[in-house]
């Protein structure tokens, strides 16, 4: 077994899936594990599976997963020595990273500096300049006040351009111009949305790419100044900003291509003196990559990535944050078949409304190259309060259309009765043909579902 040098007990600061993951990933270690859940989440597998567990509030996010201070003292309580943050929740906070170290805990992620820069937009894309990563033309920082020079940037980019708050997140804070006359509303109500839902009015602007397709780059970056990356990731199939499925290798991209951005990538991590894994997410258009952000964590769609890769990316957090140098060079690093990630979320396959309450029956699909991470069971009744995303289909084949024929069969073996879902929308997607081309862009899905943006 792996020897850690510093890390003997892990507490897993989430909830859901990522939890269930994470103590996964700990218990093959031989790290002992620390659940926190609210009064809601008492009956969550992970809490069941961990070797403690500790209530830390009511239901509502703010005061449980949000809360700093008693997931800081459950650790206390509980001599942890790490604590990871998974996804969502604080996952994404500097400030959370910054406590968890000051109170001598390890934080299993990037320096508390890293995730500040990079959750400032126009701070991320002054970093990602300067460390030769290609973005979207724009306006190269943030916007001042001038009406008349703020016009002559929107002429000289061209229109349609769009204004995106620097502290923005979960597609809000975004106005996309596609009129001169617009713009200056644009800029004021871009400004007006990032003061009151991001308390930070800063803006910039970007040129609108109009069929951009979503592709993203994993990386992971150890202390001692090591990066790699593990390829791509395609997750242009989304539905109002949320991606739906997502798939690895990307469709189209050629080796070549796959490895100059995944150098980029990698040498920007160091330049930045990055820690941990991240994904670089870029749109891309006519053979072009443009970088928008980098996420600082685990993503939802690291499944994909891992089974292309043989690399469990959960235990490569857990690695690097204990301090080790990582274990194998980008050479090592092959890519070999295509794998499909299906979200499966309790919700209304038609209104796409949230639809909690008890599971009374539950299949769950099988058979090689499946993959489901899902803490669900049967009997266990999902919350009201928490994303509505329930777990993760994923199949893993040779070819793209094998991955998709499996996911066929994967989705119609899934038995989850008592709550809606949307399998029944997933299985329309893995049978639409357009979809089994590859390629789309991020608009095809809302076209598919027949609500244009
Ligand atoms: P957020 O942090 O809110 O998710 P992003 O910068 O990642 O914001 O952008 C979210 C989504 O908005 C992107 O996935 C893309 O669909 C769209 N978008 C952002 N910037 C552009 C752009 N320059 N051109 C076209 N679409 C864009």
């Amino acid at each position: 077994m792996m020897i850690l040098n510093n890390i003997q007990k892990v507490l897993i600061a989430n909830r859901g899936e990522i939890a269930l993951r994470i103590l996964r990933a700990c218990r093959e270690l031989g790290i002992k594990t620390v659940a926190v859940y609210s009064t809601a989440d008492k009956d969550l597998k992970h809490v069941r599976l961990a070797d403690e567990a500790v209530c830390i509030g009511p239901p509502s996010s703010l005061d449980s997963y949000l809360n700093i201070p008693a997931l800081i003292a459950a650790a206390e309580v509980t001599h942890a020595d790490a604590i990871h943050p998974g996804y969502g929740f604080l996952s994404e906070s500097a400030d959370f990273a910054q406590r968890v170290e000051e109170s001598g805990f390890i934080f299993i992620g990037p320096r508390a500096q890293n995730i500040r820069v990079m959750g400032d937009k126009v701070a991320a894309i002054e970093a990602m300049q300067a460390s030769g990563v290609p973005c979207v033309p724009g306006s190269d920082g943030a916007l001042d006040d001038d009406p008349i020079k703020n016009m002559a940037l929107a002429k000289n980019i061209g229109l349609p351009i769009i204004i995106k708050a620097s502290g923005g997140g979960g597609g809000r804070g975004m106005q996309v111009v596609e009129k001169e006359s617009d713009l200056l509303a644009a800029i004021e109500l871009a400004k007006t949305e990032g003061q009151s839902f991001f308390g930070n009015p800063e803006v910039y602007m970007e040129k609108f790419l109009t069929t951009p397709r979503h592709i993203e780059i994993q990386i992971l970056a150890d202390e001692h100044g090591n990066a790699v990356h593990l390829g791509e990731r395609d997750c242009s199939m989304q539905r109002r900003h949320q991606k739906v499925v997502e798939e690895a290798p990307a469709p189209g991209i050629t080796p070549a291509l796959r490895n100059k951005i995944g150098q980029v990538c990698a040498k920007a991590c160091q330049a930045i003196n990055y820690r941990g894994a991240g994904t670089f997410e870029f749109l891309f258009e006519n053979n072009e990559f443009y970088f928008i952000e980098m996420n600082t964590r685990v993503q939802v769609e690291h499944p994909v990535t891992e089974m292309i890769t043989g690399i469990d990316i959960v235990r490569e957090q857990i690695l690097i944050a204990d301090g080790q140098t990582l274990s194998f060079t980008q050479d090592a690093v092959v890519i070999k078949g295509h794998a499909v990630e299906c979200r499966i979320n309790a919700e209304d396959p038609n209104n796409f409304m949230p639809s909690p309450g008890k599971i009374t029956q539950y299949h769950v699909a099988g058979g090689l190259g499946v993959r489901v991470d899902s803490h669900i069971y049967n009997g266990y009744t999902v919350p009201p309060y928490y994303d509505s995303m329930i777990g993760k289909l994923i199949t893993y084949a040779d070819t793209r259309l094998g991955a998709i024929i499996k996911m066929q069969n994967a989705l119609s073996e899934m038995v989850v009765d008592g709550i809606k879902t949307n399998i029944p929308l997933q299985a329309r997607i893995m049978e639409d043909a357009v979809f089994q081309q590859g390629g789309l862009n991020i608009h095809y899905l809302e076209k598919m579902l027949g609500e244009p943006h």
